[in-house]
């Protein structure tokens, strides 16, 4: 069978069925097949009704007497009939589910699971869901395992589009027979694990659809895991050759220009600072391009490791462009930058919305005479010339989309790709170096540079503010300190129940009206954003209320309070990087998580209230959200996993194997037809040119 068929080929859809199903994305048979559950429902353990016991119960039998009235009210339709076996009989109720009358067939036996209750003086089973209960014999399921099918184990899928989640179990229901004629994916070579055998993707899938109890499902989606692990790691293998097969501009290291900027720097560089320097400069040596990932927390001083390579880019006599994902940070790194090289004779220029003189400017790119060039992502979109680009640095990305990479070796003297180094401070957990990340090389910086105080974090209730928050501030402003105050929403709006920054900016100034208060967010003009930025620079403004323009990059060493509004609305690693806004100067620090409500707060804000280590956090967020939210939101060109399994280590390590074993033995992917294909959606996510 062919799995890339069009999904019209399977029994039961026509065009109309098809057409809905294309537009949510699934067209081939695989993509139907490759549609999992989302739950089961365990009817095994249904009772006879004349044994029924108040509570959640299972029970299987026919159904008639199927009517539907309303309630006094007629927003209320009341469907009842009664269930009997061959023990007894029992009423059914439904609410405002009507097509409960119509969807039963006489003389059939279905399974309920609901509730078995007291109500209004008589017992009756409330609500249960209902499925046909299927008693022919299922021959498919005998010839992949002899055993007994008992039926019991009912798949849930999800509604996708105008789909609803029956309509899936129908369609994929009838394409049941064809289960146990699916091809196999991955190669069969002698390093595969024992459990990648000859009907192992088909078994799998046919347990994972139809399964007998919640092992043939643990067990299916332990293969189907692996098998997504095997796609990731092989497209990231593929990606770093093809990588290989580029050309770059080597620039060579020269230890005394090395030497002669680390000599003006007011500090001595970290351990994990010196490491990270020489793993890169050696890459930019090469004719290969770089594409190395630098990680490391907030403060740990990536911008300096930066520099250092921008000066062996440069002093080969190549241009380097910068890009910061906002105009804010782009100005920051744009002084912090020409602070550590200007007196190295280096010429920077930024290039952001806000620069006069653009056309000027753009000359002088071309020409060569500027050598770094810092800017936003538009830098690559836009009409910038560059005379011989040779190195770009990209901050607070994990990695480059396709398109961004075909834009940037346009922009690269003939035929050479620039050397790539993307910095960030959201790491990434090792077991997504393997996997999704496995086509790029990690620096991590591990440490702080010495001195740095730990800032202190802690939750507060919404209504212990005034006790609790307020009066740290008074201490903190009338020391000189300055606080940011962020906010989720720039306006009041109906909608929401977050306080906003205009609201929060007018209370604060009523609080503390002898402060002065500012306040900031992304709808302001660039100009204007700037300008308020620098007031706080200057020490012009005490608080700045905010949304979180402010996130990333900001650097305000006399800033030692983070205060952030509903917290509960943030994700971690955005709650991270808030926080290290403040703590980048010799003051201690401190971090409130304001939070509305009398729950508990969430497991995000406890380990952020306990933890200041990013890799930490980073580790506790995969664990809770899963890779797909985190990275596939990340990214253009969404990561649409099937089954989180990155955290299997040991199916990681195995299907890493597999797949060097597979690159080393030269079978060429092209045998593998329907692999190529499946593994082109990562491809085109990681890959380089
Ligand atoms: P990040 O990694 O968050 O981008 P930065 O590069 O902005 O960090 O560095 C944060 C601050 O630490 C800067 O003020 C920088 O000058 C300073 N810094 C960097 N490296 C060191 C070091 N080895 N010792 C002391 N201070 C350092
Ligand atoms: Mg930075």
């Amino acid at each position: 069978m062919n799995m890339e068929a069009d999904i019209e080929t399977l029994p039961g859809i026509g065009e109309k069925t098809a057409e809905a199903l294309r537009k949510g994305g699934i067209k081939t048979v695989r993509d139907l097949f490759y549609y999992l559950p989302r739950d089961y429902e365990n009817f095994q353990n249904a009772v006879k009704i004349a044994d029924l016991k108040p509570g959640k119960v299972v029970i299987k039998g026919q159904i008639d007497d199927l009517n539907t009235h309303y309630g006094k009210n007629r927003h209320l339709a009341i469907t009842e009939g009664i269930i009997r076996d061959e023990t007894a009989s029992v009423r059914v109720v439904w609410f405002n589910q009507s097509y409960r009358k119509n969807q039963f067939q006489p003389g059939k036996t279905y399974l309920f699971s609901g509730t078995f209750e007291l109500k209004y003086g008589r017992y009756q089973l409330t609500s249960p869901s209902a499925t046909l209960y299927e008693e022919e014999k299922d021959d498919l399921k005998n010839a992949l395992r002899p055993e007994k099918d008992e039926q019991g184990f009912q798949p849930i899928y999800k509604a996708h589009q105008s789909i609803k989640p029956d309509q899936f179990k129908k369609l994929i229901g009838r394409s049941k027979p064809l289960f146990a004629k699916i091809p196999d994916l991955l190669p069969d070579i002698k390093s595969k694990p024992s459990f990648v055998n000859k009907t192992a993707r088909a078994t799998a899938l046919y347990d994972v659809h139809f399964p007998r109890d919640q092992k043939e499902v643990e067990t299916g989606r332990r293969y189907l895991a692996y098998e997504e692990l095997f796609e990731l790691i092989l497209a990231a293998n593929l990606n770093r050759k093809e990588n290989e097969r580029l050309k770059s501009q080597p620039l060579p290291f020269k230890a005394e220009n090395t030497k002669e900027l680390i000599s003006t720097l007011p500090f001595t560089l970290t351990p994990g600072q010196k490491r990270a320097t020489w793993d890169i400069l050696q890459d930019l040596e090469k004719t290969t391009p770089m594409n190395r990932l630098l990680q490391g927390d907030v403060g740990s001083g990536k911008t300096v490791v930066a520099a250092i390579a921008a000066y062996q880019a440069i002093k080969a006599g190549a241009q380097v462009a910068l890009l910061a994902p906002t105009s804010i940070l782009a100005a920051q790194h744009a002084e912090s930058l020409s602070k550590i090289l200007k007196p190295l004779k280096v010429n920077t220029a930024l290039l952001i919305g806000a620069t006069k003189n653009k056309a000027e400017l753009k000359k002088h790119i071309k020409s060569g005479e500027v050598n770094l060039l810092i800017g936003t992502h538009a830098i690559i979109t836009d009409d910038t010339e560059f005379h011989n680009l040779a190195l770009c640095i990209i901050d607070e990305q994990h990695r480059f989309g396709v398109a961004q990479r075909q834009k940037l070796l346009l922009k690269s003297p003939k035929n050479m790709a620039p050397h790539l180094l993307a910095m960030t401070a959201t790491p990434i957990p090792r077991s997504l170096q393997l996997t999704i990340f496995g086509d790029l090389s990690v620096s991590t910086i591990p440490e702080l540079p010495k001195g740095r105080q730990k800032i202190e974090t802690k939750i507060i209730r919404e209504i212990d503010q005034r006790d609790m928050l307020y009066p740290k501030i008074a201490e903190e402003v009338k020391k000189g300190r300055q606080v940011y105050w962020i906010c989720k929403s720039i306006e009041d709006n109906a909608k929401e129940e977050t306080i906003s920054v205009k609201k929060q900016a007018e209370k604060l100034s009523k609080i503390f009206p002898k402060f002065k208060i500012d306040f900031l967010h992304g709808r302001m003009k660039p100009a204007e954003k700037d300008e308020k930025m620098q007031k706080f620079e200057q020490k012009k403004t005490d608080i700045l209320v905010s949304t979180t323009v402010v996130e990333v990059g900001v650097n305000v060493p006399n800033a030692s309070v983070m205060v952030i509004m509903d917290a509960e609305g943030f994700g971690l690693a955005q709650l991270h990087q808030l926080r290290g806004r403040v703590g980048r100067g010799q003051y201690q620090s401190f971090c409130f998580l304001v939070k509305s409500g009398e729950e508990r707060p969430s497991r995000r804000l406890r380990e952020l209230e306990k933890s200041t280590s990013g890799f930490h956090l980073a580790e506790v967020d995969l664990k809770i959200r899963g890779p797909g939210e985190i990275y596939g939101s990340l990214q253009s060109g969404a990561l649409d996993l099937r089954i989180a399994s990155l955290s299997d280590t040991e199916l990681i390590s195995a299907a890493q194997k597999h797949v060097k074993n597979f690159l080393e033995s030269d079978i060429p992917l092209e045998n593998y037809p329907e692999l190529k294909s499946s593994i082109q959606k990562y491809q085109q996510l990681t890959t380089l040119n």
